[in-house]
C-alpha cells in the first residue's frame, strides 16, 4: 500500500488454541493493507509456512516475524525507533477504547503504524504505551473483524484494490463460478 509501513502485532498467541483465528488475522492484514504481521506468544513455524504458501500462490504483500519480547519491542517502537531511528505510532484495538472513526483522523500518517490486537489477557502496559486505544464498537467481538474494519477505514476504503507482487494465481472476478488464471500453465 502507499504511505508509511503498517504492522499488525498479535499478542499472547497460544499454539494449541489460536492458529485458525490468528492465521485469519494475518490474512486479513495482508488483504486489507498491512505490510508486516508480528506474532508474540508461542512460536509457530507451521503457521508462518502456511502464510508463506499463500504468498507464493497469490503474491507477496506481507512479511511475518516472531517477536520474543513484545512489551520491550512496543516500548522501543513508540519511544525510540520504529525501524528508521524515530518513534512510531501504536494503535491498540480494544472494546474499551474511543470510537475508531473518531480516532483515525487524529492519528499522524507520517510515521510507521503498529496495530495491536490482544490475546486472552492484555497486559495493562499495552493501554499505557499505545498512543491510541481504539474501539470498533464497544461490544466484545472478534479481533479479525476489528482489524478488518480498522484497516479498511485507515486506508480510506481502498484496501481491496491492493496489488500483490509475483502472484502465480490471479482470480478473475466472476458473478458465477470460479475463474482463476494460473500463470504457470
Ligand atoms: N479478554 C480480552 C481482554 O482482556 O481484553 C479480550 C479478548 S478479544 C476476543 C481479543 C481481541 O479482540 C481484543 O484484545 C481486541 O484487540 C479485539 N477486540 C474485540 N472486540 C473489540 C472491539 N469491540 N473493538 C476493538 N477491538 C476488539
Amino acid at each position: 500500500m502507499s504511505g508509511e509501513r503498517v504492522d499488525v502485532l498479535r499478542l499472547g498467541y497460544r499454539r494449541g488454541r489460536d492458529p485458525r483465528i490468528t492465521t485469519h488475522l494475518a490474512l486479513v492484514g495482508r488483504a486489507f493493507g498491512a505490510d508486516r504481521f508480528l506474532l508474540a506468544g508461542d512460536e509457530d513455524q507451521d503457521m508462518f509456512d502456511n502464510l508463506k504458501s499463500v504468498e507464493e500462490r497469490f503474491g507477496k504483500g506481507l512479511e511475518c516475524e516472531y517477536i520474543k519480547s513484545p512489551m520491550g519491542w512496543l516500548r522501543k517502537f513508540v519511544e525510540e525507533d520504529a525501524g528508521d531511528g524515530l518513534p512510531g505510532v501504536a494503535v491498540h484495538l480494544t472494546m474499551y477504547g474511543e470510537p475508531f472513526r473518531e480516532a483515525i483522523p487524529k492519528i499522524r500518517r507520517d510515521r510507521p503504524l503498529v496495530v495491536i490486537v490482544g490475546g486472552a489477557k492484555v497486559p495493562p502496559d499495552v493501554f499505557k504505551l499505545s498512543q491510541y486505544n481504539v474501539a470498533v464498537g464497544n461490544q466484545p467481538h472478534s479481533e479479525v473483524a476489528a482489524l478488518g474494519l480498522f484497516l479498511d477505514s485507515w486506508h480510506g476504503g481502498n484496501t481491496l484494490d491492493r496489488k500483490f507482487e509475483d502472484a502465480r494465481l490471479i482470480i478473475e472476478p466472476s458473478a458465477k463460478g470460479k475463474k482463476v488464471i494460473d500463470l504457470d500453465r
